[in-house]
C-alpha cells in the first residue's frame, strides 16, 4: 500500500509523493496568540503532529514550519483592552501555547515563526503584486488583493464564483470574513488611529499586514515557491488558504501548494466549538476536572480527522478510562524490551497510509496488548513502536513507587498464606484494596499495582 492523503484540492485521496523525494516540506497555519487557544483549536494542531509523524515513521525528513500570528485584528484589538504592548501581550499567549502543546506531546515543528519578523518579505509580495497587476492601492492607501484579475481564484474552496466575482465589487478590509462575502481582499492595511503604536513605516506606506498575507510570506521564506502539504482547519480553506493561494501563485506563477490538508471541526451540542458562539472549553478546564490532556489526544484520534466530532465530558472521561487501562496493561508487560511484531507493524502502517486512519491504528494496539501469541517483551517493543506515530506517551511512563505501608501488608499477607489463615489473608487483601491498591498472586510470588 502507498501513503494516501485526501486533497482538499482535488477532493480526493492522493497518492503521495514529495517534490523533492528527500524532504516533505510542510506548513502549518498557527495559533493567533491573542488568548488561550480552545481545544478545538488544538485538533488542528494533533492532526498536523499525527500528519508529520506518520511521514517520519515512513522515513521522511520532514521540514515543519509553523507560524505565530502576533498581529492581525484580534492581538491589537485584546493588547489595548489589556493596556499591553502588542509585543509583551502576544509573548504571553505564545508561552501558553508551548506549554499546551507540550503536555498534548505535540512535537515542536522545526521552526516556529512569528508574523512580526517578516513584514519586509510581506512588503516584497505585495510590491510583485502591484508589479503584476493583481493589487491595488485604495483611497485611504491601503493595498487590496483584486481577485477578478487572477484566474484561480476561488478553486481552493471549489466555490462556483464567476457570479460572485461579477458582483465582487466591493472590498474586505477585516482578516476574517464568510464565503458570502466574497471581495477583494487587504493586503496591507494603511495605518488607522485604532491601530495606535502598531505600525511599520515601509516602501509601500505606513501601516500593517492583513493576515493572509503573512502565511504567504512565512512559507515562501522559509520553505521555497512550493510546498508538499500546508494544514489547517477546514475553516481556513476560505477564505484564508484561498487568499494565500491567490497571492502566492499571483506573485511566483508557480503551483503553491501540492496538498492541503484540513482537519474538520470539534463541535459541542452540535455546532462548532467556537469563541464567538461561546460554547468553548480550554486545556485548563480539562486539567481543572483532573483530567490528563492526552486523553484528549487519545479521544481525538479515535475518529479520523476528517471527521466532524461531538465533544461532551462523558466521552473525555471514558477516554481517560481506556487511555489509564492501556498504561496500566502495558505496565504489567515487565521491564524487558522484545522485537517489533512485523506483523502489526505492517498492518499498522498500512492504517494510517489510508489518509491517517487513526481508529483503526488505536484498535490494533488493542489486539496487539490482548494477543496471547505475542510475549510480553514484544508486545511492548510494538506498543513503543506504534507510540512514535500515536504520541499517548507509553515511553514516559515509570514503576509507581509502591509505598512501604502497603509492601509491609502484602509481606504480613504472604506470612499468614503460608501459614494457611485465609480469613487474615483476606482481610489484609482488603485492607491493601481500600488503600488504592491490588495484589495479584503467581507462581513466582505476588504483584503489587495501583487499582
Ligand atoms: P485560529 O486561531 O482561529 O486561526 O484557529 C486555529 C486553528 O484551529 C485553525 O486551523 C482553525 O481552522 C482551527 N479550528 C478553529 N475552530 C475549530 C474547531 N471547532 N474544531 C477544529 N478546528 C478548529
Ligand atoms: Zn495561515
Amino acid at each position: 500500500m502507498s501513503l494516501k492523503f485526501y486533497n482538499t484540492l482535488t477532493r480526493e485521496k492522493e497518492d503521495f509523493s514529495p517534490i523533492d523525494s528527500k524532504e516533505v516540506r510542510m506548513y502549518t497555519c498557527g495559533p493567533t496568540v491573542y488568548n488561550y487557544p480552545h481545544i478545538g483549536n488544538y485538533r488542528a494542531y494533533i492532526f498536523a503532529d499525527i500528519l508529520k509523524r506518520v511521514l517520519v515513521y515512513e522515513g521522511f525528513n520532514v521540514k515543519h514550519i509553523m507560524n505565530l500570528t502576533d498581529i492581525d485584528d484580534k492581538t491589537i484589538l485584546n493588547s489595548q483592552k489589556e493596556g499591553k504592548t502588542l509585543k509583551e501581550f502576544t509573548e504571553f499567549y505564545t508561552q501558553e501555547f508551548f506549554k499546551d502543546i507540550k503536555s498534548l506531546n505535540i512535537l515542536n515543528p522545526t521552526k516556529f515563526t512569528k508574523a512580526t519578523d517578516y513584514i519586509d518579505q510581506m512588503v516584497s509580495i505585495i510590491k510583485k503584486l502591484m508589479e503584476n497587476g493583481l493589487a491595488y492601492k485604495s483611497a485611504d492607501n491601503s493595498i487590496y488583493f483584486d481577485i477578478k484579475k487572477f484566474k484561480n481564484y476561488g478553486k481552493l474552496s471549489h466555490l462556483v464564483l464567476e457570479n460572485q466575482k461579477e458582483n465582487a465589487s466591493g472590498r474586505i478590509k477585516t482578516d476574517e470574513y464568510e464565503k458570502d462575502n466574497v471581495q477583494d481582499f487587504a493586503l496591507w492595511k494603511a495605518w488607522d488611529k485604532k491601530d495606535g503604536d502598531v505600525f511599520w513605516e515601509t516602501e509601500i506606506g505606513k501601516g500593517r499586514p492583513g493576515w493572509h498575507i503573512e502565511c504567504s510570506a512565512m512559507s515562501m521564506t522559509n520553505l521555497g515557491e512550493q510546498i508538499d502539504i500546508h494544514t489547517g482547519g477546514v475553516d481556513n480553506i476560505f477564505p484564508h488558504h484561498e487568499n494565500e493561494i491567490a497571492q502566492s501563485e499571483g506573485a511566483t506563477g508557480k503551483e503553491f501548494v501540492k496538498y492541503w490538508m484540513h482537519n474538520e471541526w470539534v463541535l459541542v451540542d452540535q455546532k462548532k466549538m467556537a469563541k464567538s458562539f461561546n460554547n468553548f472549553y480550554t486545556l485548563k478546564d480539562i486539567t481543572d476536572r483532573k483530567i490528563d490532556p492526552i486523553a484528549y489526544r487519545f479521544w481525538l484520534l479515535m475518529a479520523n480527522y476528517r471527521t466532524r466530532v461531538n465533544f461532551v465530558w462523558e466521552a473525555l472521561e471514558g477516554s481517560e478510562i481506556a487511555l489509564k487501562r492501556l498504561y496500566k496493561l502495558y505496565m504489567e508487560l515487565g521491564k524487558d524490551i522484545g522485537e517489533i511484531s512485523t506483523k502489526y507493524q505492517q498492518k499498522f502502517k498500512e492504517y494510517l497510509e489510508d489518509d491517517l486512519d487513526t481508529p483503526r491504528a488505536l484498535s490494533l494496539l488493542w489486539d496487539v496488548i490482548k494477543d496471547e501469541n505475542l510475549s510480553p517483551a514484544d508486545k511492548k517493543a510494538t506498543i513503543l513502536d506504534f507510540d512514535k506515530v500515536l504520541g499517548l506517551g507509553f515511553e514516559n511512563l515509570k514503576e509507581e513507587k509502591i509505598p512501604k505501608e502497603i509492601i509491609k501488608l502484602a509481606e504480613e499477607r504472604e506470612e499468614v498464606r503460608k501459614n494457611k489463615d485465609f480469613k487474615k489473608s483476606d482481610e489484609l487483601r482488603d485492607k491493601i484494596n481500600s488503600l488504592g491498591y491490588e495484589i495479584k498472586d503467581s507462581s513466582d510470588g505476588y504483584k503489587i499495582n495501583k487499582i
